[in-house]
């Protein structure tokens, strides 16, 4: 079997033995690739120092049928983006895209998408984007790659209007949610949701909306307030944690808040 090469993305790293490294990357073309490097911490190796996480990595591997790692032969830098890994916001943001993109990949089944929707977020973290802005941007561009972006302005479950519920006055129009649901829902779904056992929620309207602008890069995420991103965000991660079923460790902290978009209750 000819060696295989393609264009990578580092997703997790593990020391194997006393030199070698395995690897799970994310390709271009063939989806996500386990590795073994091995020696790759001899200077001496072809591939030393080129296999840090970030970077576009161009990657030479050779496949032996039935193996469960292949072996990789050589690696170089195709983009290089050590600034990421010097400063704790870019780099915190950068895990959690790739624990997300493992999350959301599949050995040997390529999704092109995927790996540009990834290297796009890099790009924006290591250009010093604020992080939560490139990862909100990821996160709702992930999802929608996964085909399970939420409903933010129509009703997920009949597709109609759904506008926001009767509220008191002086409170912010709040729509209703469900993210086991798909998201957004008309008054008439919300209450058969409930009927069926399903978890039915409020969040603002503007906040589902603002989320709906980023998606449709109407809005650079990058041009929003702390306060609406870590909204936005909120909602988003409770939502990916509901559709991966799982929450991956990068999530913890961030979800053992308060719900950020919780109804605030005027005095
Ligand atoms: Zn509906």
């Amino acid at each position: 079997m000819p060696n295989q090469r393609d264009l990578g993305l580092i997703l997790r790293r593990f020391p194997y033995g006393e030199s070698s490294l395995v690897l799970h990357v994310l390709t271009r073309e063939h989806g996500r690739v386990h590795v073994i490097a091995k020696g790759a911490y001899r200077p001496t190796s072809r591939y030393y120092a080129a296999l840090d996480l970030f970077d576009t990595l161009e990657l030479e591997w050779s496949a032996r049928p039935g193996a469960e790692l292949v072996q990789l032969v050589l690696a170089g830098i195709e983009i290089r983006r050590a600034r990421i890994s010097h400063d704790l916001g870019a780099f915190t943001a950068g895990v959690t895209a790739l624990d997300l993109a493992a999350l959301g990949s599949h050995e040997g089944h390529a999704n092109a998408e995927l790996f540009a929707t990834l290297s796009t977020a890099l790009d924006r973290l290591a250009a010093q984007v604020p992080p939560a802005a490139a990862l909100v941007e990821f996160e709702l561009a992930f999802l929608h790659n996964l085909g399970l972006a939420p409903a933010l302005t129509a009703c997920a479950s009949c597709g109609g209007a759904a506008p926001p519920l009767e509220q008191e006055p002086d409170e912010p129009a709040r729509a209703a949610f469900s993210a086991s649901s798909g998201g957004r829902l008309c008054s008439g779904c919300a209450i058969v949701a409930r009927a069926a056992g399903r978890r039915v929620g409020t969040l603002p309207a503007s906040v589902l909306e603002l989320g709906d602008a980023i998606l449709a890069r109407r809005v650079d995420a990058a041009t929003l307030a702390e306060v609406e991103l870590e909204r936005v965000r909120d909602f988003v991660a409770r939502f990916l944690e509901v559709h991966l079923e799982s929450r991956p460790s990068s999530y913890q902290q961030f979800l053992a808040a308060h719900n950020r978009n919780a109804r605030t209750r005027t005095p």
